[in-house]
């Protein structure tokens, strides 16, 4: 490991909250005011209070993102854990929140508006351009990435050229991938599709094929993809061929299914399972980071294929941020305090 970080003078995993704007045609009205942000010199930037029925619930991050940050605003805080993971760090990057919170936005961006890139080409941005600047230093690096989701506890490859292995809504059952821990701690999902990457174009054309293999059957497009986890992964292997050192680190950005709690006498059959293996793989998620937090000797890794397939890049000396983004809706108060409440528990 080359460098050290500030996250080491912190512990390993940080919750950073981020409100999005209200959006066109929902209820600005000044009563409707539910989220506020403390002044205090101590929660300055950091706490945030939620109003719900006349009651305050105060919570605390790493960071609060108000409505009006920008995407650059939210890149500058996680560019040193880019810096991380080509220093040869294992890092993940969650975004965590009900669905309309603004997960996939804070991920991807506005698709069509550079200045609201998401986090994922802008890492790569970062990744590429240090890259060449290190390159006068004798470094060389190698980038792989792979993109899957995980819908119903079931992998599916999306940088796969056969429609047949990614689609499941189509009578074909899709092919089972199954995850490898090898000897030397790293995972591996079997025939997962895995791609040389030499510049941020390319990466940008394989996201949009990922795009495309996620949104089977139009209609269901968005359903689908909030009723399942996006898992991007970079992995960067770098050699000097001076000093001849070598750094192994790992990037990897999740987009998490949402993670309101639909009424049980709603949801039956398909919804139904659905609904019971995104509580299932959420809260694992929940347990594990949790337990990692408190330093806890057992640590659930095999109750979710996430934390299964994450379990290497989780613990140890890797890093973890996980964003909860929510809503200012009125409307959406309660599940807002729901995501609060799950991040301040690993928080
Ligand atoms: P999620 O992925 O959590 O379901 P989205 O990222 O799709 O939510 O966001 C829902 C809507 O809100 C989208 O129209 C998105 O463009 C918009 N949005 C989310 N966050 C922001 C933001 N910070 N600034 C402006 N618009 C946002
Ligand atoms: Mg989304």
């Amino acid at each position: 490991k080359l460098h050290n970080t500030i996250q080491e003078l912190k512990g390993n995993i940080r919750v950073f909250c981020r409100v999005r704007p209200l959006l066109s045609g929902e209820n600005s009205s000044e009563e409707a005011k539910t989220i506020s942000y403390p002044t205090s010199l101590e929660a300055l930037g950091r706490g945030i209070d939620l109003l719900q029925n006349g009651q305050s619930h105060c919570f605390t991050f790493d960071k609060v993102f108000v409505p009006s940050a920008s995407q650059e605003d939210v890149f500058v805080e996680i560019s040193q854990l880019v810096q991380s993971a080509l220093d040869g760090y294992k890092v993940c990057i969650f975004a965590y929140g009900q669905t309309g919170s603004g997960k996939t936005y804070t991920m991807m961006g506005r698709p069509g508006n550079p200045d609201e890139k998401g986090l994922i080409p802008r890492c790569l941005e970062q990744i590429f351009q240090t890259r060449q600047s290190l390159r006068s230093q004798g470094w060389k690096y190698e980038l792989q990435v792979s993109m899957l989701e995980i819908y119903n506890e079931t992998i599916r490859d999306l940088l796969s050229t056969n429609k047949e292995a990614v689609r499941a809504d189509n009578g074909v059952s899709p092919q089972k991938y199954a995850i490898k821990h090898d000897a030397s701690g790293n995972t591996h999902v079997v025939e997962l599709t895995v791609v040389d990457v030499r510049s941020s174009k390319q990466v940008s054309f394989l996201l949009d094929h990922a795009a495309r293999n996620r949104s089977v059957g139009k209609t269901a497009m968005n359903e689908q993809s909030s009723r399942s986890h996006f898992v991007f992964t970079l992995k960067i292997s770098g050699f000097n061929e001076s000093t001849e050192q070598q750094v192994q680190g790992v990037l990897n950005l999740i987009d998490l299914a949402g993670s309101e709690r639909l009424s049980k006498s709603g949801s039956t059959g398909d919804r139904l399972k659905e609904t019971q293996a995104i509580n299932k793989s959420l809260s694992s998620l929940g347990d594990v980071i949790f337990a990692l937090a408190k330093k806890e000797d057992h640590v659930p890794f095999r109750n979710s294929k996430l934390t299964y397939l994450l379990q290497p890049c989780l613990g140890g000396d890797s890093k973890t941020l996980m964003f909860v983004n929510i809503t200012p809706e009125p409307s959406s108060t309660g599940e807002s305090l729901c995501s609060l409440r799950f991040a301040a528990r690993v928080n």
